[in-house]
């Protein structure tokens, strides 16, 4: 079982993900690797992240301490400026029109309630290396932002100041899609940029 949990301190910042996202499996990520889906459309361009606990402030159980649940709204606080996680080109004109910023929380008691994740485990043989991580808690930050564009041909480059901000962080599997088609990308911190030339 799954619960989503917000932090009081960022009420303002915290809109509900979608039952979609509930349904994610969150520990089936990979520590060191977060996801953006970055998609497209007419001169709409949205992100979306899935980037696990661990790459951003070093643990993934439900934040229970003063100090915990400081370094929580630290880490959200940041998202809450996208300029902090990532850049576009000034001349493609983009504003913010809308941003949701959370965290998926997978609570570890329940996996002693009942074991149905275990089937899920054998449907899997690729995830081996998470069976070590049954016992524990995992949660992601789940991060949207959408942008309206006056120029979207523009985008030519996104950098990721998302590498220097959290230091934690490992690399990010970018899933890109555009009316012109789609593509994929592998971002680490010594080359924190994906070339859009042509892609849009
Ligand atoms: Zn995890």
């Amino acid at each position: 079982m799954k619960k989503n949990i917000y932090y009081s301190l960022l009420i303002s910042a915290m809109v509900s993900v979608s039952a979609a996202e509930e349904t994610r499996q969150v520990d089936k990520h990979e520590h060191g690797v977060g996801e953006l889906n970055i998609a497209i459309e007419g001169n709409a361009i949205d992100f979306e992240f899935f980037i696990p606990g661990a790459d951003i402030v070093g643990f993934e159980y439900e934040a229970k301490t003063e100090s915990d649940i400081a370094l929580v709204n630290a880490a959200l606080e940041k998202f809450e400026n996208f300029d902090n996680i990532f850049s576009l080109p000034e001349s493609s004109n983009c504003n913010l029109v809308n941003s949701e910023i959370g965290i998926n929380q997978d609570d570890d008691h329940d996996e002693h309630d009942d074991h149905d994740e275990h089937d899920d485990h054998d449907e899997h043989d690729d995830h081996d290396e998470h069976d070590e991580h049954d016992e524990e808690a995992h949660n992601e930050f789940v991060v949207h932002y959408s942008f309206n564009c006056g120029n979207i041909k523009e985008i030519d480059r996104i950098s990721f100041p998302y590498f220097t901000t959290f230091p934690n962080s490992g690399e990010l599997e970018v899933q890109f899609v555009s009316e012109i088609g789609s593509t994929s990308f592998e971002v680490e911190g010594d080359e924190p940029f994906i070339d859009l030339k042509g892609k849009i």
